[in-house]
């Protein structure tokens, strides 16, 4: 009996303690090909979601991941997929991914290195010939910077108005999607259930400093933040500028900056990683020699926790009140539809990668994501984490972004070897 557990814990220990390297040198090549299709003057790329770009780069994609056998296809809602399952395994897939479109004159990063990561993923897998159980799931979102589109399509969270969006191409969703190879008619067939992925991982870069300044390796995210916004309506009383006395008027724009900077004052006030921003300001009439009798501004407020926003969003609307008061005007909020809630990433695939993290000697930190990301559909559909690597100096969305590849390696590292983890155990939602 005891022996039987000593060979038992060794044998654990063997299948837990290998790890498995990935190829710098592929990652390289996948990246400078992957770079020309929407390289623009100023290094930057025009990879916009359903562009002639956008349509390349899946074809180039495609081949690389046929010649390592994988099974290749474009969704209905125009998402490339691609199945690596040498041993026909009927299980659910452990999925993985990220998207390829880009901002116009974004850069190389945003996107790609999730993407290119899942490759080097399954081409590690093939090459050394490592066994797994589960079938491997690459996924290439479609129109990610547009929306979110693929992945609220697998989610189940589009409906026939997202179809008719225009996208930055000029494409609505639906012409887009079939560009891509998709079926616009039966996108909504694509939905995936709670419990048919394994679980879903993504690797992207930080779009934050936290990382780079620190020279951290790896960054694991314990979730994705919620966003709210609203309009905020300030109505004072529009009089002559040259006229009417300091102690007489109902200046909206008085108001407004007194809000602005209460805003700044009452997302600190609290503990925590919330943040808070008013970024949209107009007035009216909007000519110097008229006081402003109406202002229109915007408040967003992102945290992981909704409770905490709202609350947040109480204490706001607490001042706001002295405010009115002080500047004899009123304010109204009415929220925008553009809310986003708090994704949690799941614990036990945060606590493998962290132990894979450890085992290669790479630095990790957990912490939130303030941007939104595919995971964040994939995890109402699926255990998710994610994975980010640095970011130079913080920049993304610009063709300044830069990661280097010596940190995408280490990324996918993690990636390889938490999936080999994450393919030897149970995870019941
Ligand atoms: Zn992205």
């Amino acid at each position: 009996m005891k022996k039987t557990l000593f060979v038992f814990v060794i044998t654990l220990n063997v299948l837990l303690g290998q790890n498995f390297e990935v190829d710098k040198s592929r990652i390289i090549d996948l990246f400078e090909n992957l770079k020309k299709f929407g390289v623009n003057e100023n290094e930057g790329n025009d990879r916009v979601a359903y562009s002639d770009f956008d349509i390349q780069a899946r074809q180039y994609i495609s081949k690389k991941l046929e010649q390592i056998n994988a099974e290749v296809y474009t969704d209905f809602a125009g998402n490339l997929i691609a199945i690596y399952n040498p041993n026909n395994s009927s299980l659910n897939p452990i999925s993985f991914g990220s998207h390829i479109d880009a901002v116009p004159n974004g850069g190389h990063y945003d996107g790609p290195v999730g993407v290119i990561s899942a490759i080097e993923v399954l081409q590690t897998a093939h090459y050394k010939k490592i066994n797994f159980s589960h079938p491997l799931e690459l996924i290439v979102f479609s129109n990610e910077e547009g929306g979110v589109f693929g992945s609220r399509a697998l989610a189940g969270k589009i409906n026939n108005e997202t179809l008719e969006v225009v996208t930055v191409s000029g494409y609505t969703n639906r012409e887009g999607v079939n560009r891509l190879g998709g079926n616009s008619n039966r996108i909504f067939e694509e939905k995936r259930k709670l419990g048919d992925i394994h679980a879903f991982l993504e690797i992207h870069i930080e779009q934050g400093n936290n990382l780079y300044s620190k020279n951290i390796d790896i960054g694991i995210v314990e979730g994705i933040v919620g966003l709210k916004w609203w309009n905020v309506k300030i109505e004072g009383y529009s009089n002559h500028a040259g006229t009417t006395p300091m102690n007489q008027r109902k200046d909206a724009m008085i108001a407004a900056a007194k809000f602005i900077l209460m805003v700044n004052e009452t997302v600190n006030s609290f503990d925590g990683t919330q943040v808070g921003t008013v970024g949209r300001i107009s007035a009216e009439p909007g000519v110097p020699n008229v006081i402003p009798g109406i202002v229109n501004l915007s408040l967003e407020l992102r945290d992981l926790s909704s409770e905490k926003i709202s609350m947040i969003y109480n204490k706001i609307l607490e001042n706001t009140g002295l405010i009115e008061k002080e500047t004899k005007t009123s304010f109204s909020f009415s929220p925008i539809d553009a809310t986003g809630d708090p994704a949690l990433m799941d614990e036990r695939l945060i606590n493998i990668i962290k132990e894979v993290s450890n085992s290669f000697k790479y630095s990790s930190r957990t912490m939130p994501s303030g941007a939104g990301h595919d995971a964040q559909n994939m995890a109402l559909i699926a255990p998710t984490a994610m994975i980010f690597t640095p970011s130079k100096d913080g920049v993304s969305h610009s063709p300044k972004e830069f990661t280097n590849f010596d940190m995408i390696k280490k990324a996918t590292d993690v990636l390889l070897n938490a999936i080999i983890r994450i393919d030897k155990i149970e995870l019941k939602n």
